[in-house]
């Protein structure tokens, strides 16, 4: 398929109409948000969404009905794309698979129309699939944790970054965690950059032992899973700005380190005040991000 221009301005897009079938249909009940809603709010925030997700496998979260009810996760493509979804072969244990890209404000607005109201993204992009370009470190607060201990694993994280001279980015989830993001240069391999997240996650778990790599949900009471996972060839994370499909709206916004400190919730923003912020929002706290081609080394053991 042909490039089309992309985006440039990154700032928010006034709302327009937008070609959608159904807009009336109702997806969040509580708070009367349509499918209307959610087009305008892609539409609205497009040119912020698309250096996050343009050119990376996605694996869409779909809800054919409300939200909360009947949504499935879709990674490979079946059946017939539209002409603004650009198809990617990868190889997977089972076969070579077909995923979806999407590279313009076109895209976006199909993904919003096949109801994929939820987009998560690969850690690498289609021209280099094999060498991740960002790691994303995902704070899973344990039951008996508080919000408070979540914020903290982040700026516990960040510190060992700093030392590290790696430049960190924060959003909330939208569900119950932290995301902590560092862009890369696309030069490692896919083991290489889940060791080194490991390794992050160890040396916080060596620090404190609130913190914990361990999968089993069982060692997870009153901890923090470190969750490097999000960093395997496959895995995926939640894109910046994405709507979460849960009972009630929420935004996985990217804040400031300093917006973090005063912040509530990981869920703080629902889509309603997610765009009143965002409207008032002077500086996008991750400017940069796309242009940081950072270099990752074997951890140090003594990073302190
Ligand atoms: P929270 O803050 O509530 O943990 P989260 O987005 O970090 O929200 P996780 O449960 O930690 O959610 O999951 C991390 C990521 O793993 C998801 O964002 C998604 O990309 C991926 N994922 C989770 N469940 C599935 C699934 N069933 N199929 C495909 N991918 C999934
Ligand atoms: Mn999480
Ligand atoms: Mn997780």
């Amino acid at each position: 398929s042909t490039k089309k221009a992309k985006t440039a301005k990154k700032t928010i897009a006034p709302a327009e109409d937008v070609a959608i079938t159904n807009p009336e249909k109702i997806v969040f009940r509580k708070e009367k948000i349509t499918k209307r809603d959610l087009a305008e709010y892609y539409q609205m925030i497009t040119p912020l969404i698309l250096p996050y997700v343009e050119d990376r496998p996605l694996n869409l979260l779909r809800c054919p009905d409300e939200a909360g009810k009947n949504c499935f996760f879709q990674k490979h493509m079946t059946g017939k794309a539209t002409d603004n979804m650009i198809p990617v072969r990868i190889k997977e244990k089972s076969g070579t698979k077909t995923y979806l890209t999407v590279e313009t404000a076109e895209g976006i607005a199909d993904l919003v129309q096949m109801r994929a109201f939820e987009i998560h993204v690969w850690g690498s992009k289609a021209g280099h699939l094999e060498h991740p370009d960002q790691i994303v470190m995902d704070f899973d607060p344990g039951p008996g944790t508080s919000w408070k201990d979540t914020v903290k694993a982040a700026f516990d994280l960040k510190k060992i970054l700093d030392k590290l001279d790696l430049k960190s980015f924060v959003k909330v989830s939208g569900g119950k965690g932290i995301h902590v993001q560092v862009p890369i240069a696309p030069i490692y391999s896919w083991d290489q950059v889940k060791d080194f997240s490991k390794a992050l996650g160890e040396e916080m778990a060596r620090r404190d032992d609130i913190y914990t790599v361990s999968i089993a949900k069982a060692n997870r009471n009153g901890k923090i899973f470190v969750d490097y996972l999000r960093n395997g060839r496959g895995a995926t994370a939640v894109a910046p700005y994405a709507v979460r499909m849960r009972e009630q709206s929420a935004v996985a916004m990217p804040i400031s380190w300093d917006e973090l400190k005063k912040l509530k919730a990981a869920n703080f923003f629902d889509l309603k005040t997610a765009i009143t912020f965002l409207k008032k929002r002077k500086k996008d706290p991750w400017q940069g991000y796309t242009d940081l081609q950072q270099k990752i080394s074997i951890l140090k053991p003594n990073v302190r």
